[in-house]
């Protein structure tokens, strides 16, 4: 296959990880005869100092006509006292709004040989393998009327939590189909004892669940969710739920495993190129010295093979070659432990590609 694949380094530790990404999907490409092409462009806090926006025009272009975008992290403190349309974020919210990125796919895996790296007991989770789908374009962070105003010599704030029932669907289908090639069971998550739009989410769960009678669904209470993801989180396979509800859920979920330089994350729309990066920002404290981990961003690499390529086996072949790696005692500074060899970022990629 020959496929075209955006890089947006953006800032920090990015342009260090996105290097190793590159370096492994060459390699992928190479031992299953694919042809990977790159498109670089400017993203965030870079963008903001070289042409004068975080979203250049140039890059929504290229993200566009490629078949799937790959990004390391945007922001740093250079920019923390920029106005709003002049900061590193606004670009990364900007592009996931040009390319309809809808749902948010947040894979939260035990490594056996980092399990003593969480601050749960190794029993509660040394079998946890759950993915979290995040409907995220609608909800409290985009409904309107949002704001504040003085009503009768008060001030008073609102937001609007809105949804459609199309948003539902799409975004409850997304999860069955990933079900479907998993174990088989979804979780919707809700607040249906109180919320309108949670009785509604209930209903359209239920209805889509018809079309897939091989997966189980099970509703789930959001604060129990909360509750359940540290007493039992191998309980679950894919959580769905809306947007506020996965924000929350999905950052205690990744806290699961104690470690944020191993968590990728995918956001994809309903035909255009899914967007893929880490889930941790830039780590402006490590950036530039060669510290930075880089598995987060190679599995965000492999999820881009997976979800956007169908390349199943290839995807595997880089997750099973991230296993060996920490199986073998190599970590980088953040996950190291007694007794393991601690490498450079480029040390780190060069003992991946040659598990791979
Ligand atoms: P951060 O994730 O950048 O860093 C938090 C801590 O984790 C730091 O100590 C950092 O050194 C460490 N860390 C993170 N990733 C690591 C890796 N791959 N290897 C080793 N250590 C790693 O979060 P922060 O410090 O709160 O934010 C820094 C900047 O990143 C801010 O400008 C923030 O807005 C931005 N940010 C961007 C994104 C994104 O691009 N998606 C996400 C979160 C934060």
């Amino acid at each position: 296959m020959h496929k075209r694949i955006a890089i947006l380094p953006g800032d920090g530790i990015g342009k260090e990880i996105i290097n190793g990404a590159i370096r492994v999907l060459n390699a992928v490409g190479e031992k299953f005869d694919h042809q990977f092409d790159y498109d670089r462009a400017l993203i965030g806090g870079d963008a903001v100092d070289q042409e004068g926006t975080p979203l250049p025009e140039e890059t929504v272009t290229i993200c566009k006509n490629s078949d799937a975008v790959l990004l390391g992290a945007v922001g740093g403190p250079k920019w923390d006292q920029n106005p709003s349309h002049l900061r590193p974020e606004k670009g990364l919210l900007g592009l996931r709004k040009e390319l309809g990125v809808f749902s948010n796919l947040r894979p939260v895996t035990c490594f056996p040989d980092l399990a003593d790296a969480s601050t749960l007991k190794t029993e509660v989770i040394e079998q946890v393998d759950l993915m979290i789908v995040r409907e995220l374009t609608g909800g409290l962070y985009f409904g309107e009327p949002s704001g504040r105003q003085m009503e009768g010599g008060q001030e008073t704030a609102v937001d609007t939590l809105y949804y459609t029932r199309a948003e539902m669907e799409r975004i409850i289908r997304k999860a069955f189909e990933l079900a479907e090639v998993r174990k088989k069971k979804v979780t919707s998550v809700d607040k249906a004892n109180v919320l309108e739009t949670s009785k509604l989410w209930r209903e359209v769960a239920d209805e889509v669940a018809e079309e897939f009678q091989d997966v189980k669904l099970e509703h789930m209470l959001v604060d129990n969710a909360a509750m359940q993801l540290i007493r039992n989180p191998s309980q679950f396979d894919v959580i769905v739920t809306e947007n506020m509800f996965g924000d929350i859920l999905s950052d205690e979920a990744s806290m699961l495993t104690g470690s944020l330089g191993m968590l990728a994350s995918a956001s994809l729309s309903a035909d255009g190129p899914g967007l893929y990066e880490p889930v941790h920002g830039s780590a402006p404290d490590i950036a530039g010295e060669n510290k930075a981990n880089p598995l987060a961003m190679i599995l965000s690499s492999a999820m881009m093979l997976k979800y956007s390529f169908s390349m199943i086996n290839e995807a595997n072949a880089v997750e099973k070659a991230v296993q060996e790696v920490l199986k073998a005692g190599y970590r980088t500074g953040d996950i190291a432990q007694d007794h393991t060899t601690v490498l450079s970022t480029d040390e780190m990629t060069q003992k991946v590609l040659e598990y791979l």
